[in-house]
């Protein structure tokens, strides 16, 4: 079978590997698409390498479908179409207080082990979920981003009839909009590349440029003056921090869901000011994968729009050197069987 292997200085090589029974407690994947995500090119520039095993196999946002079972899987058979919740949370201790998903040894699956950028993948039983026979696989490989989206908008509280802004309009904000706009929301993008705003309006929603507008004046003419009850920071940015504080109305929630490597400022002020609460987001729990796995079988977001490109796995180097060249893109599938 064919594997995508990270080999370090951003380098991808295809290589034929054996295929490997399963464990007792482990199943095989026939891997259908596997989508890059941030993470996987933060590996492919270098950042990671301290936490990757090279050369090594990466990869998480994936779907496919049983091939093989081991002798202790009991709930899942050979042709069922799954999703891979990629946290192994083996080693959970009671000073982690049941949040598995954020539990202090937590590994990352397809980070801190093999992912699913390869054809047949081994993985642990505890970490699949089950989908509909009826479930389009191309959008299934949008579950494990898409259950950050819908992770991020519980924590948030958001609900029908509040206003929600979403400070990034990337891949993920643009998952966050749908899913606010789903709970029945007022939502508002805020992006500055106009790439990114057509593909939000081509999505079905509001995308405002605030260096061209006035984003917190928009925001309060649809609002009565109120302001943002929910925002969404995703952008990462000094700019959109100063954002976040600005376009919350009173009493408003910030859900922090950029990962910020450095300190930054903060205008602390309003949050005794307007009382703000500041909601720190992280991955997803098993309830949030029930969920954007409903939303994709019912296809209730409509967000086809947002996979921009499915490629041959066989074509990995070139697909990791064209988001280079083209960051503002949104999602790529590779297909992992050619
Ligand atoms: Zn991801």
């Amino acid at each position: 079978m064919k594997a995508a292997v990270y080999k370090g200085n951003k380098t991808f090589s295809i290589i034929e590997r054996e295929l490997m029974e399963p464990h007792a407690e482990e199943v095989r994947i026939k891997v259908a698409y596997t989508g890059v995500c941030g993470t996987d090119v933060h590996i492919y520039h270098g950042m990671m390498d301290k936490r990757v095993a090279i050369p090594e196999t990466i990869g998480h946002e994936m779907s496919g479908t049983i091939d093989a079972v081991g002798e202790k899987v009991s709930d899942f058979k050979i042709g069922d179409k799954v999703v891979v919740r990629p946290l192994d949370d083996r080693k959970v201790k009671p000073s982690d207080k049941g949040f598995n998903h954020i539990c202090e040894e937590l590994k990352f699956i397809g980070i801190d082990s093999s992912g699913s950028m390869q054809q047949f993948w081994n993985v642990p039983a505890f970490t699949l979920h089950k989908l509909k026979p009826e479930t389009n696989l191309r959008l299934a490989a949008l579950i494990e981003p898409l259950s950050v989206a819908v992770h991020d908008v519980r924590l948030s509280g958001l609900k029908a009839g509040e206003t929600a802004v979403i400070l990034g309009g990337g891949p993920i904000g643009l998952l966050v909009a749908l899913v606010a706009k789903q709970t029945g929301a007022q939502v508002v993008v805020s992006e500055v590349n106009d790439t990114r705003i057509a593909k939000a309006e081509e999505l079905g929603l509001t995308a405002i440029n605030p260096l061209k507008m006035d984003l917190v004046g928009y925001v309060k003419s649809i609002t009565e003056n109120r302001k943002a009850d929910v925002v969404f920071e995703v952008a990462g940015v000094q700019a959109t921090l100063d954002m976040m504080t600005e376009v919350a109305g009173i009493r408003g929630r910030i859900v922090m869901v950029a990962i910020h490597g450095q300190k930054k400022e903060v205008d602390l002020f309003q949050f005794f000011w307007k009382e703000l609460k500041l909601i720190g987001v992280r991955v997803y729990e098993k309830e949030d994968y029930e969920k954007a796995i409903e939303l994709v079988t019912e296809n209730k977001l409509k967000f086809e729009k947002l996979i921009t490109e499915v490629r041959p796995l066989s074509d990995i180097q070139q697909v990791f050197e064209d988001i280079d060249k083209q960051p503002d893109g949104m999602k790529i599938l590779m297909d992992c069987q050619q």
